[in-house]
């Protein structure tokens, strides 16, 4: 079996990359970026729909 020097895979197809690398090609990397930009949405959703909850049982204690 032959040695693979230390590498990654990209995020989006899985393909072989150099190591530190995220993506394969330009491609990937739009695709790769679009996925982050989204997953972030969620995660400022999350926090939005926390904050309110937290503002609605404050309110029901005033
Ligand atoms: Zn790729």
């Amino acid at each position: 079996m032959e040695r693979i020097p230390q590498h990654s895979h990209c995020q989006i197809c899985g393909k072989a990359i150099p190591y530190g690398e995220i993506v394969c090609s330009d491609e990937c990397r739009e695709k790769y970026e679009a996925l982050v930009k989204k997953r972030k949405m969620y995660i400022y959703i999350m926090y939005g729909a926390l904050a309110l909850l937290m503002l609605m049982f404050v309110l029901m204690y005033l």
